[in-house]
């Protein structure tokens, strides 16, 4: 399976980081060994000073498809999440600046937290979800799909341009305002609507 992710989705957040407002979605991959393993707390990896936290919608592909038309995108997945994209926004800067890939500083082993799935079913629609992540009990990131510069269904019918999506398949959808620095003992616990769907510890 791969992780399909997008950058600066969110207006923002694209502020915060003095970032340009991208014309086409910005997009990037982790690998599966990004996947943070279920009840393992996340490792402040030695490289990083600075890793924040971006609480991201997730999406769960479970039909392969390529070229995908964005009115037939709902029917390549019926669960949905909330993760965690881990970014080591210290190393991104340097890679930034010289402009090389960013996957060193998004795409290493545990960056991908993965919470529990539901049904998409449950959800009048997706694109007026609310979401949020908590660090120590206090809200820190707050989001509303509404607010995304490329909807749910717009996104896979982007990137099923240029890779096949397979059953399995993750996609984050990019993150709002609010990420920020974690540190050791640090407690993340990410909401969709009002259900907890994980907890994480960092160490
Ligand atoms: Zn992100």
């Amino acid at each position: 399976m791969k992780i399909i992710c997008i950058g600066r989705n969110y207006t923002e957040h694209i502020k915060e980081l003095a970032n340009e407002k991208p014309t086409e979605p910005v997009v990037f991959l982790k690998p599966d060994t990004a996947m943070l393993l279920k009840k393992q707390p996340f490792f402040i990896p030695d490289f990083s000073n600075d890793v924040h936290h971006e609480v991201e919608v997730l999406v769960k592909i479970d039909r392969i498809g390529k070229y995908i038309d964005s009115k037939f995108s709902h029917k390549y997945y019926s669960q949905i999440g909330l993760g965690i994209d881990f970014t080591a926004r210290d190393l991104q800067a340097k890679l930034k600046a010289k402009g090389l890939p960013w996957e060193k500083a998004k795409s290493f082993d545990g960056a991908a937290v993965i919470g529990n799935w539901v049904d998409k079913s449950k959800f009048e629609s997706m694109d007026t979800l609310n979401f949020h992540l908590e660090k120590n009990g206090e809200k820190v990131q707050v989001g509303n799909t509404a607010n995304m510069l490329w909807k749910i269904d717009e996104i896979i019918a982007y990137v099923s341009q240029y890779f096949t999506l397979k059953i399995g398949d993750i996609i984050f959808t990019g993150t709002p305002s609010g990420v920020g620095r974690v540190v050791v003992n640090d407690t993340l616990d990410g909401f969709l609507e009002e259900e907890k769907l994980f907890s994480i510890r960092v160490k």
